[in-house]
């Protein structure tokens, strides 16, 4: 993925549990490419104009749409992306994949509403079930009910 424009997009495939990897602005169609080809990802791309070939197996997605929903309907319909693969599996910001956390690793009001707890090994960062992941959910409900709607 290789435009700002998609960051909260990525924070949403994050959150299904897709391995996204974001590249900073600046860099060029060619490191983008040589990335995605070397890790073996799909490109997303708002650049319509992309300029990487796009021979060699390399699989890029110029996504049209500005909004999120339309973002990921577009993906539902052209890789059959699943918005329920693993919800909230990977850390929102750096896509590493969560480890089990202990109670008192979270904050006490927090805790008291119950697990499961998972921590990032990234970052650090401590993720519980509450309301912002019930919304999360939600949304993840609605945009795999979007991808399957046609
Ligand atoms: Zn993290």
């Amino acid at each position: 993925m290789c435009d700002e424009m998609l960051a909260g997009l990525a924070r949403w495939l994050r959150a299904a549990g897709h391995d996204v990897a974001v590249l900073p602005r600046g860099s060029s169609d060619a490191m983008v490419a040589a990335q995605a080809r070397r890790d073996g990802r799909v490109l997303l791309t708002r650049d319509r104009d992309f300029a990487a070939p796009r021979a060699a197996g390399l699989d890029v997605v110029a996504l049209g749409a500005d909004a999120l929903d339309r973002q990921a309907a577009e993906l539902s319909r052209r890789l059959g992306l699943d918005w329920l693969a693993a919800p909230f599996t990977r850390c929102l910001v750096d896509g590493a994949m969560l480890e089990a956390a202990l109670p008192e690793e979270v904050p006490e009001a927090a805790r008291a509403r119950g697990g499961p707890f998972h921590r990032c090994p990234a970052c650090g960062r401590v993720y519980w079930p509450g309301s912002h992941v019930r919304r999360m959910r939600a949304r993840l409900d609605a945009l795999a009910r979007a991808g399957t709607a046609g």
